[in-house]
């Protein structure tokens, strides 16, 4: 199979039809054989009534049924996860992402790119509560991870699908895929999509998803650290101040025996003390940033979502 769109639908009960039609009337011309895997996170109007019905037309629309409301980054990773096409594509599934701009995407990829970014230089959203907070998002996204993008917000992206193996999603992740794959020595580009403002429904989000981008940022940038620099940064800190306090506190010893300094009220003894105390709270704190690396690595496998039911499960998955 070549291609598997995965589209996260939360309450989308209005863009699923047209947008069906969209994304089939692109890709059939393209003689490409491909899926598509709409993953319902828990909806509670008609979304999954409306995919139901079209599953049972079309055996290329598999669904996937949450049994409640995980959030966008479970819901594509669990089409991720299911997807069997050479190349994934996840869009938004309510229009705002253009089907039309799939083809550019796999042309990328045939040039090369193990993942092509959509950017969406012309964003139709509101400009105050999500376009500028996300601008600044990217710039420290771009800073901190060292891979160059406009737009990692932009749920419209095209990955080869090895990349996507082994890369865990939760939180707001889905947005530091390319940043994750290019440490494993993917190939990253970007390409200018369009962008439509909502026609029906609403969206999900408002500033507080910014606030949790960044506290997935400051996450990821920690765990890339861990893949580049073995040694923990709290743990190296907290091995100077242990021999800071080594150095201080031997000063101390040498004053009091040999100098006959008094030692009352003498700073050396606070900064002694400080640094020691400093030393163990980093070295511990190290530890358990050791500990929780491996704890993330090897919980890689679990999925953090639970599935309700799935529409036209492939024979060898079933
Ligand atoms: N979405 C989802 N689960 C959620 C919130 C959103 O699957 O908890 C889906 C939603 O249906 C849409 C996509 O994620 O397909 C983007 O959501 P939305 O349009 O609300 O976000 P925005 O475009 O405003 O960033
Ligand atoms: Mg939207």
């Amino acid at each position: 199979m070549d291609l598997s769109i995965v589209i996260p639908i939360y309450y989308e009960e209005e863009n699923i039809r047209p947008l069906y039609r969209a994304v089939t009337e692109t890709l059939d011309p393209t003689g490409l054989s491909y899926e598509i895997i709409a993953v319902d996170d828990g909806s509670g109007d008609g979304s999954f009534g409306i995919l139901k019905e079209l599953a049972l037309q079309d055996s290329r629309l598999r669904v996937i049924r949450f049994r409640r409301n995980f959030g966008q980054t479970a819901a594509m990773s669990a089409g991720f996860e299911a997807a069997r096409g050479a190349v994934i594509v996840p869009m938004d599934g309510d229009l705002q992402n253009d089907p039309a701009d799939i083809p550019l995407l796999l042309a990328k990829i045939r040039e090369g790119y193990d993942v092509v970014s959509g950017w969406r230089r012309d964003r139709q959203d509101a400009f105050v509560s999500r376009t500028l907070p996300s601008r600044i998002a990217n710039g420290l996204i771009s800073r901190m991870t060292g891979v160059h993008l406009h737009d990692y917000g932009c749920t419209l992206k095209a990955y080869r699908r090895e990349v996507l193996e082994g890369i865990g999603l939760y939180g707001e992740m889905h947005r530091f895929v390319p940043a994750l794959a290019s440490r494993v020595g993917a190939r990253v580009t970007e390409l200018p999509v369009r962008h439509h403002p909502r026609r029906f429904g609403q969206s999900k989000y408002g500033i507080s998803r910014t606030m949790r981008v960044i506290l997935d940022l400051i996450t990821v940038r920690f765990l890339l650290s861990y893949a580049t620099k073995p040694i923990q940064l709290f743990g190296k800190w907290g091995i100077y101040c242990f021999l800071m306090a080594c150095g201080s506190g031997g000063a101390t010893l040498y004053m009091k025996i040999f100098g006959g300094h008094s030692m009352n009220r003498n700073p050396l003894l606070i900064l002694t003390a400080f640094l020691l105390f400093m030393g163990v709270q980093f070295i511990a704190l190290g530890l358990l940033g050791e500990l929780n690396a491996r704890t993330w690595y090897e919980s890689q496998g679990k999925p953090v979502y639970a599935v309700r039911e799935r529409l036209n499960e492939p024979d060898d998955q079933a």
